[in-house]
């Protein structure tokens, strides 16, 4: 069983709709995908629709990837198999999701202050009806030939964390949102918890913190964690019971990491299953599920 639980499609900052998504997950040879778009569920019906059509059996889990900040230090929270239904859930993905769309704005006038001569048109064009970030940006700069590639536009000089052109976005608080998820039935992993090249990462006290208020798990093996902070990780998630994960945080053709380029333990992934009661792993044709317990 190959099983990536972290990709992103164009309902958010990723490049292939959610149909495409579900097709090249089924050709890379993957059993099980995560959809864990930037603050939205909007892509799950497409993806599910694709499924029949997948061409081989493939089990979608539905998610989202809540963007949240505790002491000014940004964070990613997975979100899986919760009730898509549950009011105040959906009304934080909401507020989310919309309040991205000023703030893109704003990071497109602060980057004409700077001579770069991207437009918000431009940017609502790349981004389509997906929830707009600073990838999307990042592309019409690329664009307009002011950086050559979108990860380099991710600099100081630029739209980093913090950067000249850099507007900060409506985040929850982390303690919030692993409760909401929970309350919705479902399942909170920290989203590559020390990837130090986007910034500061939040300290293994607050991990804890984190655990004991509800956190199920830490996605260890991640594109942006180096061998030793991998181990380092899965060491922690051991002293404080969190489960382990592992993807490839997909975005299509907006970074070079193939799906499955890490992958998560089946009998994790199991545990995912059995924890959650807000939505259930949905199997293509085929497929079969994971037996709850
Ligand atoms: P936003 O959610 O609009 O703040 O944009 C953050 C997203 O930008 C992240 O989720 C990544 O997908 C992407 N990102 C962050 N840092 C980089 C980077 N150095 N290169 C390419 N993409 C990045
Ligand atoms: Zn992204
Ligand atoms: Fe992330
Ligand atoms: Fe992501």
């Amino acid at each position: 069983m190959r099983i990536d639980l972290h990709t992103h499609s164009t309902a958010s900052d990723g490049t292939d709709t959610p149909a495409e998504l579900v097709r090249n997950a089924a050709a890379a040879g993957l059993d099980v995908i995560a959809l864990t778009d930037h603050d939205t569920t909007r892509g799950h019906a497409e993806a599910l629709a694709a499924l029949p059509g997948a061409g081989r059996p493939l089990t979608l889990v539905t998610g989202a990837e809540l963007s949240c900040a505790v002491g000014g230090i940004g964070l990613h929270l997975l979100g899986y198999l919760f009730d898509p239904d549950e009011p105040e859930l959906l009304a934080r993905r909401e507020l989310l999701r919309d309040d991205r769309v000023p703030r893109a704005r704003a990071i497109v006038a602060a980057l004409r202050e700077l001579g770069a001569p991207v437009t918000w048109e431009q940017v609502a064009r790349i981004a389509g009806d997906g929830s707009v970030g600073r990838p999307h940006i990042a592309a019409a700069m690329v664009e307009e030939g002011v950086v050559p590639t979108v990860s380099d536009a991710f600099t100081a000089e630029w739209i980093a964390d913090g950067g000249r052109a850099w507007v900060a976005k409506h985040e929850l608080d982390p303690f919030t949102a692993v409760r909401l998820v929970k309350a919705a039935g479902g399942v909170a992993v920290l989203a590559h918890p020390a990837a130090v090249k986007r910034g500061r990462t939040i300290s293994d006290s607050t991990i804890a913190e984190l655990a004991e208020a509800g956190l199920d798990g830490l996605e260890v093996d991640h594109q942006d964690h180096d061998e030793p902070t991998r181990a380092r990780l899965h060491g922690l998630a051991a002293e404080l019971g969190l489960l382990t994960t592992g993807s490839s945080d997909y975005h299509g053709s907006r970074k070079d990491i193939p799906l499955g380029y890490f992958t998560t333990d089946p009998e994790i992934y199991g545990e995912i299953t059995r924890r959650a009661t807000g939505a259930f792993p949905v199997p293509g044709a085929g497929g079969s599920p994971l037996p709850k317990a």
